[in-house]
């Protein structure tokens, strides 16, 4: 029988106080220990998977290395345990349904009523279970998606209410919630966290661990009261304070001793103390950068950060690397034009232009990136980034004025970037475009080759779009060079122009590589040359 233990991390009070990163800082201190952990997410909601929904919504789509689109927490779990996640790590309500329903459909349940009890928590066990039993993981951290109290995360709750029951020995249950401040009394409250833990209670539930998020340090007082009202003990009360960069949180969860709690609750040897030197330095860089950069974020979705969350990330991994910051300036695509297009880019030292979807804020990422073009600003274009480069340079240079992307003009009479051949028989929009790791050829003498210092890459996309190749050599001939090449389909990947200090476009998106370990090649020789190191 499989020994894996199961942590689960459910949140009250209210949503956002960053189960995510709470999650992935103690599977990185258990990691640090010696333990093979993995962190799994459940979401509530009834899409299949986050990846058609609209990024207003739910922030990015973040995808794995097997094509899974998955909730952006997964990132967060990658970029700091350094480690792959997969489909199995994310599980929606949608995806809970559609396995039971198919077993329905097969006639698995032998003439059985399906209910949510006992079919729907048996799938969300199963689901659980798969990742110890299957990938054999000594400790697995299940993320309850949404708030305590919600109608839909009812079924997630008594799945976590049984999973204890059969395993007591084996599983903890860290609930997080919120301890406001009173600027009025001046006082932290308490109330809603003893609420919150009521509702748990009422459905079976009794936390081991309660992790306070808080913008002032908790006194001793309110860790008694707490404890003594949430029946936890003292020790396992632990203060979540607000922090500078979501980097510190494992450095401050050590400091609590979560970690430790944790393996003590749940029977296991604290084996070597984590050497948190490596990541502390990391952080101190993060804190501390001796450099500037300026660079520009373009897309159309910039009121809403987290729609770049693992643009935004790596180029934080990567400014560490040359100890400096990348200030970013989130610049909406749809309000640049050609007369105002100097003074948005005004001061910036490199831009980025950002993946995305249909017509809209494209011209205005034509325009940045023509300027970047024309003024020698280093330039990464990502996945849509790629294609508009492509369009720019089709429409600026070779002088096809009407050149487009069939996505965004179907009928233009010069399409540089079309459907890739196998999509064009796909209508189904959920989980259908080209997604997940495939191999890329670097060709040699480029700055790409350069940069990555080997032949073949793995990188992972998300399009369904791709470079026109009846227009290859009319591109080479005028100094848009394909610098990576899918060996199988013989997609151009990545281009590069020449007579630019820094111009690279790629197909499919580094950011989902990038962790504080690894940060990114591109991302790192990107920032360097932007801050003219
Ligand atoms: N919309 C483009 C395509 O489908 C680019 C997608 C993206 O930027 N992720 O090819």
């Amino acid at each position: 029988m499989s020994n894996t233990r199961y942590i689960f991390i459910t949140g009250g009070v209210t949503s956002s106080l960053g189960k995510g990163i709470i999650s992935a800082s103690l599977a990185k201190l258990l990691q640090l220990r010696g333990y093979h952990v993995t962190i799994q997410k459940l979401d509530p909601y009834l899409n299949v998977d986050p990846g058609t929904l609209n990024p207003y919504e739910h922030g990015e789509c973040y995808v794995t290395n097997d094509g899974a689109e998955t909730d952006l927490d997964l990132g967060h779990y990658e970029r700091f345990l350094n480690q792959p996640t997969s489909q199995a790590n994310n599980i929606t309500t949608g995806r809970i349904y559609q396995n039971v329903i198919t077993k329905e459909r097969r006639g698995d349940f032998l003439g059985k009523t399906v209910q949510v009890i006992p079919h729907v928590t048996d799938e969300i066990k199963r689901s659980i279970k798969l990742l110890g039993t299957k990938h054999k993981y000594d400790i697995v951290i299940t993320e309850i998606g949404g708030t305590v109290g919600d109608i839909e995360s009812l079924p997630y709750i008594e799945s976590v209410r049984q999973l204890r029951w059969e395993m007591p020995q084996r599983t903890a249950v860290i609930h997080l919630t919120l301890v406001p401040f009173l600027s009025a009394t001046g006082e932290l409250k308490t109330k809603p966290t003893q609420h919150s833990v009521k509702m748990l209670l009422e459905n079976g539930v009794q936390p081991d661990i309660l992790v306070l998020r808080t913008e002032k340090p908790l006194t001793n007082e309110i860790r008694r009261k707490v404890a003594l009202f949430c029946n936890v003990e003292m020790e396992a009360v632990i203060e979540s304070r607000d922090v500078k960069t979501i980097y510190e949180v494992p450095l401050l969860m050590h400091e609590e001793k979560l970690d430790e709690i944790v393996l003590k609750k749940l029977g296991l040897p604290t084996l070597d103390e984590p050497n948190l030197s490596k990541w502390r330095d990391f952080v101190e860089k993060v804190k501390n950068p001796k450099h500037i950069v300026n660079i520009a974020l373009v897309g159309k979705y910039v009121e809403l950060a987290d729609a770049y969350k693992s643009i935004i990330e790596a180029l934080i991994h990567a400014g560490a690397v040359h100890n400096l910051k990348a200030k970013l300036h989130l610049i909406h695509s749809e309000h640049i034009t050609y007369d105002n297009v100097a003074e948005k880019l005004n001061g910036i030292q490199g831009v980025i232009v950002a993946p995305g979807f249909g017509h809209r804020g494209i011209e205005g990422k034509i325009i940045a990136t023509q300027f970047a073009r024309e003024n020698k600003i280093p330039f990464l274009g990502i996945c849509l980034g790629m294609q508009v480069a492509v369009i720019e340079f089709a429409r600026n240079v070779l002088g096809l004025k009407e050149a487009h992307s069939t996505e965004m003009n179907r009928n233009t009479p010069y399409p540089v970037i079309d459907l890739m051949e196998h999509q064009k028989e796909i209508t189904e929009k959920g989980g259908t475009m080209r997604l997940g790791c495939y191999p890329c050829e670097v060709i040699k003498e480029t700055k790409v080759y350069t940069i990555y210092q080997c032949d073949l890459i793995d990188e992972r996309h998300r399009h369904r779009y791709e470079f026109n190749n009846q227009f290859l050599k009319q591109f080479e001939q005028a100094g848009m060079k394909v610098a990576g090449i899918n060996p199988d389909m013989h997609l151009v990947e990545i281009i590069e122009l020449q007579n630019h200090p820094w111009f690279i476009g790629v197909q499919f998106h580094p950011e989902y590589r990038s962790t504080v370990e690894s940060p990114h090649p591109l991302f790192v020789d990107f920032l360097k040359t932007a801050a003219g190191l």
